[in-house]
């Protein structure tokens, strides 16, 4: 189901533009508005999902997000260096915009722990 007062159903949709790296069937990848490293993408389901703690039963489109993520880091040319997949999820987990989305970040030597 499409929310039309979700910020990334909208880019899904496509009435708000992104930049677009990956288009496929059932996810969209695109390049974060406030990037936090060289790379940084972000790779959303297509269905609304509004966070990792309400994805119940999507185990294969978890499962295709994060190796959809590896696949984005190689062809970006991050995976030899090394790189960062991130779900923020909920108040303290930092989640902001509630559509679940992987972070995908890399091209610079990251810190941890996060904040
Ligand atoms: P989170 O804080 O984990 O919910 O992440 C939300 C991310 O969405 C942040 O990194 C934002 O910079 C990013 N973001 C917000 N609006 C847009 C947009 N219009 N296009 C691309 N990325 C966005
Ligand atoms: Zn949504």
């Amino acid at each position: 189901m499409s929310h039309s007062d979700c910020l990334f159903c909208r880019i899904v949709a496509g009435t708000i533009p992104a930049d677009v790296v990956h288009d496929g069937e059932r996810l969209l990848a695109f390049r974060d508005i406030n990037a936090q490293a060289p790379l940084h993408v972000l790779v959303i389901p297509k269905e609304h999902i509004a966070s990792l703690d309400a994805a119940g039963l999507a185990s294969d489109l978890l499962g295709e997000a994060l190796l959809l993520a590896a696949e984005i880091a190689r062809r970006e040319g991050v995976a030899e260096g090394g790189y960062r997949t991130v779900i923020n999820t909920g108040d303290h987990g930092g989640q902001t915009v509630h559509h679940l989305h992987v972070h995908v970040l890399g091209g610079r030597a990251l810190t941890w722990p996060p904040g």
